[in-house]
């Protein structure tokens, strides 16, 4: 008997030693997620959803699939011309955080802008085709749900101001239009329901992409790239999703 009490302590002891070691070894060297070593096949070990889930983002949006848009997916958009503004390097992204954003209406919910992104090549794809650039515009309603506009950009002649001004900007805070970041056409988009394209990886994202690509010059795009130029999650799997068009 007092032998097994003696096995059963030395056991506990060992296990209370590696819980130990483990929890050490995670405080001095926390594993975070990137698009290398720790890239998109991965990021199931810091979000199960990210593997597991059924609504994932982007997506390639077939466009003979799409089928009309709903009345209560269709949004009223209201973005200010004046926003307060400070441009960061988040680690995986060129990110702006905004206040006084503006307001995205969607079935009677407000949905504010608090951050837009960009990533070095669209995460989402158009019958297959990957933009050169994309703008997230990031939508927060008062409970927490999220709502992203994705602006895609193609290389082209004309320069967008806006993208000047963020990439002269990293660094800096000021005040900013936010409603720059769109095409001319906002009446017209595709939408779908999707995720966060980044650990957690978070579902139930009404995702909204407009038709009208923007133009952006090479030397843009570079200078954009030269932050992130491959911060994209490939596209997932649509799991029986309709993509709706406007
Ligand atoms: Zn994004």
């Amino acid at each position: 008997m007092t032998k097994i009490l003696l096995a059963l302590g030395a056991a506990a002891l060992l296990l209370t030693t590696a819980a130990f070691a483990q929890e050490a070894h995670t405080a001095t060297h926390e594993v975070h997620w990137n698009y290398d070593d720790h890239g998109p096949a991965t990021w199931c070990d810091f979000s199960a959803l990210c593997k597991e889930g059924k609504l994932q983002s982007p997506i390639d949006i077939v466009t003979k699939d799409a089928v009309a848009i709903s009345a209560v997916n269709v949004i009223k958009m209201n973005e200010s011309t004046e926003a307060k503004s400070q441009i960061i390097d988040n680690g995986h992204a060129i990110q702006v955080n905004i206040e006084n954003g503006g307001i995205i209406t969607v079935d009677g919910v407000d949905y504010k802008l608090v951050q837009f992104h960009f990533h070095g090549k669209s995460e989402e794809k158009i019958n297959g085709k990957q933009s050169d650039l994309v703008a997230h515009m990031v939508h927060k309603s008062a409970f927490g749900n999220l709502l992203v506009i994705g602006v895609l950009f193609n290389e082209g002649k004309t320069a967008n101001a806006m993208l000047d001004t963020v990439i002269k900007g990293v660094g800096t805070s000021g005040t900013m239009n936010p409603a720059a970041l769109l095409p001319k056409d906002t009446e017209h988009y595709f939408h779908f329901m999707g995720s966060l394209t980044t650990p957690p990886c978070s579902e139930n994202v009404k995702w909204y992409v407009m038709k009208e690509a923007q133009s952006a010059t090479k030397e843009q795009i570079t200078a954009m790239r030269k932050y992130y130029d491959h911060n994209y999650r490939p596209t997932q799997e649509l799991n029986g999703r309709k993509v709706e068009s406007k």
